[in-house]
């Protein structure tokens, strides 16, 4: 397979030309196509396999046209921690450069301040961990109906963090007709009771 054959948004192709990437790796190669057909998909990978742009491509593909409205955004990436969510965001800044999208990243230790004026702007792709999210939407100025397409990334560590209900709380409050991509190292029991009750007629790709 290559990058060509994906059917990418022109503009995030020639982002990932440019950063020198020869050809999709065998989650990107699994996942982006049904994720851009809008299928739910169930990545079973490890950190270093290209997980995040397996997720990220396809998703800045459906985004690509349209815009987000104040406080709703269109999107949302869950991370365990700050430091992968910060990650997501950089990942976000290199495959979004020739577009428009626009990205807020939700995380602890900072003012809730400069990230609601963020949200009340509208935003294309949330990125946050989690408590912060429900921390945010419970302030009441975040908006999770309009969200089209979520990430769950790292499930088995969010397990390891407790933050399994607040994961389960964020399926709840967002539109049953979502997109969901969800990724996991391991499938422990409980992440696969998640997947049952969550994603419906998910690809499954294992790599
Ligand atoms: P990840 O597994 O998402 O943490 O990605 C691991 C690293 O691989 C990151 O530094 C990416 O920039 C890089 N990467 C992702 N996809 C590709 C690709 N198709 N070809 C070369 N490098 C890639």
């Amino acid at each position: 397979t290559k990058f060509t054959d994906l059917n990418l948004d022109p503009n995030i192709l020639k982002a990932v030309v440019e950063a020198g990437y020869e050809a999709p790796t065998p989650i990107q190669a699994g996942a982006i196509p049904p994720a851009i057909e809008g299928k739910d998909v169930l990545g079973i990978a490890q950190t270093g396999t290209g997980k995040t742009a397996s997720y990220t491509l396809p998703m800045l593909t459906r985004l690509a046209h349209g815009r987000a409205r104040a406080r709703m955004p269109r999107s949302l990436v869950l991370a365990p921690t700050r430091e992968l969510a910060a990650q997501v965001a950089e990942n976000f800044d290199l495959y979004a450069k020739h577009t428009k999208l626009t990205k807020a990243l939700l995380i602890g230790g900072v003012s809730f301040g400069e990230q609601e004026k963020l949200i009340d702007r509208g935003v294309d792709v949330l990125i946050a961990t989690p408590g912060r999210l429900l921390d945010h939407f419970e302030r009441g100025k975040l908006l999770l109906n309009g969200v089209q397409i979520m990430v769950v990334d790292e499930a088995d560590r969010m397990l390891d963090m407790g933050f399994i209900p607040d994961i389960e709380r964020i399926f709840q409050l967002t539109p049953f007709t979502r997109q969901t991509l969800f990724f996991s190292a391991t499938m422990a029991p409980e992440i696969e009771r998640i997947t049952n009750t969550f994603l419906q007629s998910p690809v499954r790709i294992e790599v």
